[in-house]
């Protein structure tokens, strides 16, 4: 089979000939039908972050296929069915962190496409534990950002307690902000969305942002105050300064949900308007199995769009480019 492979920091990923990978006890095999392209993917493939993969590796967590074949003890998916494999790809089920919630923050976690080999590729293993079987009725390019684009954005509008009075700012309509202002409009916020390409501010328009700022133009801090403040702003834009911009924007007891992971993202807030202001400011990463099968039940019930562009598996290398230079639809999904 043919998986794409990170095998130096920096270097343009390599189409490799590898066996399909067999699954061991409580594991499945996945036939790849549909893998997206989350900007993740390019920061592990550049080694951006604190803690890095180990090259060579194989990226993607946004994995949709068929289940091919399953390992001994595996009970919940069956050869045949469709499987969504996420960034979360194995948690221990027992420590605190997972008894209580929140299992994205286990400390013994493995992480798709990172620490363990992803989806970039003909055929990928999975936990099938921690794979999700995909709703009749959606289509496998659409439910592949669903799996982290998704879950991320669905997960974040949640952490950020959005409320239906609440004007939520979404900075950065790439392939999590797209899905972000879709989901604070079904929690009931208004939306304000900021952008600084043309096609993802149309695409926000399209998507019903209630105000939309084109930060290349105008101060969106200086914008989102003249309308009180946001009670919300969720930070997706891969800029390490448009985060300060977000935390001006809010109005007193707003809060900031950090999600975007820019390399050397460090934001610097005063303490003082902080305190009086009662801001928060909350990390958010990816979303649970149980967040996840809530993202695929509203897109089953048509309450989501997803806006995507196909392309092929040999060309990854390319298909980063246009997502850096931004000139990608809102998600890139690869096919083999
Ligand atoms: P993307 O490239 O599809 O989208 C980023 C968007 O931000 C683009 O539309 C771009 O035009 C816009 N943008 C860039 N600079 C901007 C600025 N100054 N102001 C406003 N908009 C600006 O990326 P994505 O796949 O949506 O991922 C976004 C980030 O989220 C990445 O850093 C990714 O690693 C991170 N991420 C985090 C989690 C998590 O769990 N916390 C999960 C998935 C992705
Ligand atoms: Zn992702
Ligand atoms: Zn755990």
């Amino acid at each position: 089979m043919k998986a794409a492979v990170v095998q130096q920091f920096g270097r343009p990923l390599f189409i490799e000939d590898r066996p399909i990978p067999e699954p061991g006890p409580g594991q499945i095999t996945v036939k790849m039908e549909a893998s997206g392209l989350c900007h993740t993917d390019i920061h592990a493939a550049h080694g951006d972050w604190p803690a890095k993969p180990v090259p060579p590796f194989v990226p993607g967590h946004e994995g949709v296929g068929i289940v091919y074949a399953v390992g001994a003890g595996v009970t919940r998916l069956h050869v045949g069915e469709r499987a969504a494999v996420p960034w979360l790809g194995y948690a221990c089920g027992g420590c605190r962190a997972c008894l209580t919630g929140w299992e994205t923050l286990c400390e013994k976690q493995r992480n798709t496409g990172y620490s363990v080999d992803g989806c970039y590729a003909e055929y990928f293993l999975a936990e099938a534990a921690f794979a999700a079987r995909v709703p009749d009725g959606i289509n496998p390019f659409e439910a592949a950002p669903l799996t982290c684009a998704g879950v991320t954005t669905y997960k974040a509008v949640k952490v950020g307690n959005v409320r239906p009075t609440d004007l939520v700012a979404i900075s950065g309509v790439g392939g999590l902000g797209h899905l972000a202002l879709q989901y604070a409009k079904i929690f009931g916020a208004t939306v304000a969305a900021i952008d600084i390409t043309d096609e993802k501010l149309e695409l926000a328009r399209e998507l019903g942002a209630d105000i939309v700022i084109d930060a290349r133009r105008d101060d969106p801090a200086a914008v989102l105050q003249s309308h009180g403040g946001a009670d919300v702003a969720i930070g997706l834009a891969v800029d390490a300064k448009s985060f300060e911009t977000d935390y001006g924007s809010l109005r007193r007891g707003g809060r900031l949900v950090l999600v975007a992971l820019p390399a050397e993202g460090t934001l610097t807030i005063p303490v003082f308007d902080t305190v009086l202001n009662g801001t928060s400011v909350i990390g958010s990463i990816v979303g649970t199995r149980a967040d996840l099968a809530e993202v695929f039940a509203l897109h089953a019930a048509r309450r989501t769009r997803v806006i995507y562009q196909e392309r092929d598996l040999a060309g990854v290398n390319e298909a980063m480019d246009e997502v850096l230079q931004g000139r990608a639809a809102a998600r890139l999904v690869l096919r083999p």
